[in-house]
């Protein structure tokens, strides 16, 4: 028989009316004949709530205490919906990530899976039971409790679904596809039927917050199909995330994404020697620091700046290390942005068409929207900007490239 994963995220598990109706669609699936592991995230704003309290204790939580914390809201959840579906007349059972084997790297609060038991699920299912799993958390072998990251619930369903050879891997969520942009930045966003993986996942890591990158590149590495669909449209396609290959046409143009997370950071005054560059970056890595669009300038004399931008919530760590790095190498002060975003454009098709930056430096242009530091990859290019402009670039690169769909999307 063959196994279906589906993933139902916090607005579709808000209340218990809603937990009710995420029961009737993994019910269908289980009627049409196929093993169900439906694999939930927590009540709507639980998480966002854990941790405001958690700011309300300290400024500082310790991380080991956030992941212990926030893996709660996922237990909740669980447990109502496994309720929803023996209350309709069928066995479920739900599962936490230490109670099915979900083992991760021992880091908190973005660990990675490393490893999923699969014996556990394989007999409840052999037994007729629909399995309600928690997504987002994790174990490590020492029995420590992890989390994957905000929307880490994404990867769960995935890596259970590559775990199990599932069939396929639906997403449920609130909205109907993935769009060419975000629908609350572009209202005339246009629904995409298929978008490759390669694509998804340089979407997802520019702040399309459709999927969890993670999920993407599980899905990718193992060639899990992946759907994304509404909760609340049962009959819905979706959109489907496919294999590059699979992709019959390349737009050069598939979506455009806002990062407003992004801080820019700049180091000043750098002596200009080998090994320079190495030291700061490792030294950031080895913090666990993840840096984007790195640009070093050349100062007069034997000095450079250099400057690049991590996620807000690397920033204080970020700066503790860089001060320490900065006097051994005798460079200049670290200077911080944090009024800029990332805005990228996406398309595998830009690869054999030139013209692709052009036309994004001219939208910008058109709009009046200062360039401050520019990056690209083989299937990217992405701008920073001020980010009260971010919006604004987002609408006017997206009619440039014609992507504007005929009506605003109805929410
Ligand atoms: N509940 C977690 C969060 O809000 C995980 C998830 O939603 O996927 O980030
Ligand atoms: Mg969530």
């Amino acid at each position: 028989m063959s196994i279906v994963v589906q993933k139902f995220g916090g607005t579709s598990v808000a209340d218990a009316a809603k937990i009710k109706n995420v029961a009737n669609a993994v019910i269908r699936e289980y009627n049409n004949g196929k093993q169900v592991v439906a694999v939930v995230s927590a009540m709507g704003k639980t998480t966002d709530g854990l941790v405001k309290l958690a700011g309300d204790i300290t400024e500082k939580p310790c991380s080991r205490e956030m992941d212990m914390l926030l893996s709660t809201g996922e237990q909740i959840s669980i447990a109502l919906l496994s309720m929803a579906i023996q209350e309709a007349g069928y066995q479920s059972i739900s599962l936490l990530a230490s109670q099915i084997g979900i083992f991760t790297e021992s880091i908190h609060s973005k660990a990675r899976i490393v490893d999923i038991k699969t014996d556990k699920l394989q007999k409840h299912l052999n037994e007729g039971k629909i399995i309600i799993a928690a997504g987002f958390q994790g174990i490590t072998r020492d029995g420590e409790i992890t989390t994957l990251g905000r929307g880490g619930t994404d990867t769960t369903a995935v890596a259970i679904a590559a775990a199990l050879k599932a069939e396929k891997c639906d997403i449920y969520t609130d909205v109907n596809a993935i769009y060419t942009a975000d629908p609350r930045q572009v209202p005339r966003a246009s629904r995409l039927e298929t978008v490759s993986y390669s694509e998804m996942l340089e979407l997802a890591r520019v702040g399309a917050k459709v999927l969890h990158p993670r999920s993407v590149e599980t899905a990718k590495q193992f060639n899990v199909p992946l759907r994304l669909r509404s909760s609340f449209n049962l009959d819905d396609p979706g959109t489907l995330v496919i294999g590059d290959d699979k992709m019959e046409i390349h737009r050069p143009v598939t979506g455009i994404a806002a990062d407003l997370k992004q801080v820019r950071i700049a180091i000043l005054r750098v002596p200009d020697q080998p090994g320079v560059a190495a030291r700061i970056f490792s030294t950031l890595a080895n913090s666990n620091i993840s840096v984007d669009m790195i640009i070093q300038s050349l100062e007069e004399g034997n000095l450079n700046n250099i400057a690049f931008t991590v996620h807000e919530n690397d920033l204080n760590n970020a700066i503790d290390v860089l001060e320490s790095v900065r006097k051994d190498i005798n460079a200049g002060e670290v200077v911080v942005d944090r009024n800029i975003a990332k805005v990228s454009l996406v398309g595998a098709g830009m690869v054999d068409r030139p013209g692709i930056a052009a036309g994004m430096f001219e939208a910008m242009a058109e709009a009046g929207i200062n360039i401050k530091m520019i990056a690209t990859s083989e299937i990217k290019i992405s701008c920073l900007v001020d980010k009260d402009h971010a919006e604004e670039a987002l609408r006017s690169i997206h009619t440039k490239f014609e992507l504007d769909a005929k009506a605003e999307v109805q929410s």
